[in-house]
């Protein structure tokens, strides 16, 4: 740590001479050391060498989106905690233990008052379905046009335990259509989940996939789980107990080995569905058939929320046998649109796990293209006046939207030219001592290393004008491979 000046004096030779004061320098060595705060348990920071995956999986994502039609829609992070618990559902593991809630009534703001809203339980996002859905009610979309295709990408919250795979603060992206209960939707919905994945060249994912059944058959697939079950009920763990007098359904989702045994052997939902649930769910798979879709018939999947409905999936990764690490999943909720309070609306959707992904580009060592700089002029200087005038080239060319670095810091021409290299710079502006005094300053082409002396009050508009030949160059060689390819 540096010690602080206190008293700065000027010496009879005008040298500037530093005092520091007793003061300072006692508080200097029994100061305690200041404890560094750090990030809370299961949250994570990105740091730039791993941000090009990110990039490139949400890049592939939105390309993906888009070209299937979906709109990109934003919901709050924050809502009431009721949506959560009437959407998700309140025995869920997501909302009795996960759910990350705070009493609105104690955050008075800056008014000293309470907000009448914010007086009831809020809630962090544990997904992003139930946030779309209040926000498809809440602005009018259901007189849109149907299907009403969305899609999001955002940050969602479990007080999960952390471990390899799972966190408490994670990003998902979340595709939601609206409108719609035709099974091609559903084959074409599970489609655009699979081409995100094969298009970021995912090789190794699975999709397995189910009927759940609807409103009619619910009922009946329950009354025989809860027969099977009952009879070995000593055998299940304590959650699943409770499981059973509340949702049987939500103990084929138990991870437990002993509850897993038992899963294995349980009536199977499927054969218990009605004809109706099973004539939609042949019809999606001969069109996952017909799309070259791949999927494994997984006769008991269940997902972790009790809005789905008829056709659920998930994506797998082939080495995790166990699904612990599920890539991503949905189904469809033909009910939750009016559970909300809005009109009777089929819907599906999917939400993929970002975090996941990346971590399996990263281990399956899947290349991922680096961002190239997009620095096109690097301005370098050399003492204090050329200083000065580079900080104004600077601010000249970005005002006519080129990309410009400076190494304010780098003393030396080789530093700067070096820095200049690494950022990938197409030219570099050069004001050295001579040139500040003249008003001019060196271009440079950092391809051929050919420099012309341009003067100051020209400069801005030469090397507008280099910078848009040399882009187009590029562009028509771009062209000209595809072309060859
Ligand atoms: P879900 O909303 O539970 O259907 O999850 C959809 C996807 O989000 C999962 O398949 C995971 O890829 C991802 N995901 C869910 N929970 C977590 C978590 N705690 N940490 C990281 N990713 C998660």
């Amino acid at each position: 740590m540096p010690l602080a000046l206190d008293r700065v004096r000027y010496n009879s030779k005008k040298r500037f001479v530093f005092i520091a004061s007793k003061f300072t320098i006692c508080r200097y060595i029994f100061m305690p050391k200041m404890q560094p705060i750090n990030r809370l348990k299961g949250f994570r920071d990105i740091l730039p060498e791993d941000s090009h995956y990110w990039d490139f999986a949400i890049s592939v994502i939105e390309s993906v989106a888009q070209g299937a039609g979906l709109e990109k829609i934003e919901v709050p992070m924050l809502e009431k905690s009721d949506l959560f618990l009437r959407s998700v559902g309140e025995e869920t593991d997501v909302v009795s233990k996960e759910m990350y809630v705070f009493d609105g009534s104690k955050n008075k703001g800056t008014s000293g008052k309470k907000d009448k809203e914010e007086q009831s339980q809020l809630a962090l996002r544990p997904e992003l379905t139930a946030g779309i859905v209040r926000a498809y009610i809440e602005n009018g979309m259901q007189v849109w046009p149907k299907p009403v295709s969305l899609y999001t990408i955002g940050r969602c919250f479990r007080h999960e335990n952390p471990q390899s795979g799972r966190f408490r603060e994670f990003t998902q992206c979340s595709v939601e259509i609206f409108g719609e209960s035709d099974p091609t939707i559903d084959a074409n919905t599970i489609g655009v989940s699979w081409q995100m994945l094969t298009d970021m060249r995912i090789t190794s994912a699975e999709i397995n996939i189910n009927s759940m059944g609807c409103s009619v058959c619910r009922p009946r697939i329950k009354k025989i789980l809860t027969d099977f079950f009952k009879k070995k009920e000593s055998k299940l763990c304590d959650d699943c107990k409770k499981r059973l007098k509340k949702n049987p359904l939500r103990i084929l989702d138990c991870k437990n080995e002993k509850c897993q045994a038992l899963i294995a052997v349980a009536p199977l939902m499927i054969e218990n569905i009605c004809e109706d649930c099973k004539g939609h769910f042949m019809s999606v798979l001969e069109y996952l058939d017909e799309m070259g879709v791949p999927y494994n018939l997984a006769p008991n999947l269940v997902r972790g929320f009790d809005y789905y409905n008829r056709t659920v999936f998930e994506i797998i990764t082939k080495n995790d046998t166990k699904r612990q690490n599920a890539l991503g999943g949905g189904g469809r909720y033909d009910c939750l649109v009016e559970e909300l309070g809005g009109e009777m609306t089929p819907a599906i959707g999917f939400g993929l796990g970002i975090d996941r992904i990346v971590e399996h580009l990263k281990t399956e060592n899947i290349r991922v293209p680096k961002p190239k700089s997009k620095i096109n002029v690097y301005v370098i200087h050399l003492g204090e006046e050329s200083k000065k005038i580079a900080l104004q080239i600077v601010k000249n060319l970005r005002k006519i939207g080129i990309s410009v670095g400076m190494a304010v810091g780098k003393d030396t021409i080789k530093a700067q030219m070096k820095a200049a290299d690494k950022v990938n710079a197409l030219f570099s502006v050069i004001i050295g001592q001579r040139e500040a005094v003249t008003n001019v300053a060196l271009v440079r082409d950092m391809r051929d290393g050919i420099q012309e002396t341009v003067e100051l009050k020209e400069l801005t508009e030469r090397v507008f004008n280099m910078v848009e030949e040399r882009k187009a160059e590029e562009e028509d060689y771009r062209k000209n491979k595809k072309i060859k390819k």
